[in-house]
């Protein structure tokens, strides 16, 4: 198996007045196909930990090994270079630019990696097509369901073939058919390879994926302790 994300003792605090410790170190191992769900409530640090892990922010202590990579030792230009190519991020507002076609939106992801923009666009349709949404490639966000809009926004994070996708709340602002429609879409991408981590304060939401943890007050904990055949795993520090 390939481990794609390994942290160690990896914690965050805001120096903020007073000091705010958003996350305490945490060891987490995620292998490759996996589909890790990461629950907790409003403020618990779900979004500190899903930037770290998409490298949009930097620990304050700890390690992370992002697909063999040492990323601690990385710089800035490094940091960027290597998450627009191996990591795709779906957000809970969906960030789609209005006046721009589904296929558009999608093809832009590319623009630093794929010269051609012929290449780009076939891309696009293929990733689109993956979300089932090949019938809806030239419709404008205004004119596409939440679900749909969402769909579109997987289709991005995934054209460039990345070796992870996050999620932070990807149903949060979806009706619960809509929420059921993007959720098939991830499971589906998970039975097809994909690696996925998804942030959510939602049980039916983490219900839906391969392995769980919690994480409350900045602590995380494996929620599935006798889930044996994971490998992730999850711990408080000693
Ligand atoms: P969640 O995504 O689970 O709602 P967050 O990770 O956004 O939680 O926040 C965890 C804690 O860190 C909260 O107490 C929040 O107020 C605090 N926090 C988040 N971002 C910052 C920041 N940039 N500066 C200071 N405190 C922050
Ligand atoms: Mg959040």
């Amino acid at each position: 198996m390939t481990t794609i994300v390994e942290l160690r003792g990896i914690g965050k605090s805001y120096q903020t007045t007073p000091v705010v410790h958003a996350l305490q170190p945490v060891d987490l191992t995620i292998e490759a196909g996996d589909w890790l769900a990461v629950v907790g409530p409003s403020g618990s640090g779900k979004s500190t930990l899903l930037n770290l892990l998409g490298l949009l922010d930097r620990p304050t202590q700890g390690r992370y090994v992002f697909a063999g990579v040492d990323v601690s030792t990385l710089g800035e230009r490094e940091r960027t270079a290597l998450r627009g190519r191996r990591i795709g991020f779906v957000f809970q507002q969906f960030h789609l630019l209005p006046h721009r076609t589904a296929v558009e939106n999608v093809a832009l992801a590319l623009l630093y990696t794929t010269p051609s923009a012929g290449q780009r666009t076939t891309a696009a349709v293929q990733a689109l097509r993956r979300v089932g949404l090949g019938h809806r490639l030239h419709a404008l966000p205004s004119t596409m369901s939440g679900g749909e809009r969402q769909r579109v926004a997987i289709a991005r994070a995934l054209v460039g073939a990345p070796d992870l996708v996050l999620c932070d709340e990807p149903t949060g602002n979806l009706d619960s058919a809509n929420a059921h429609a993007v959720l098939d879409v991830l499971n589906d991408l998970n039975a097809d390879g994909v690696t996925l981590i998804v942030i959510t304060h939602d049980p039916d939401v983490a219900a839906r994926a391969r392995s769980r943890v919690h994480i409350r007050d900045g602590s995380v904990t494996s929620a599935d302790p006798r889930s044996a055949p994971s490998a992730t795993t999850a711990k408080a520090p000693a």
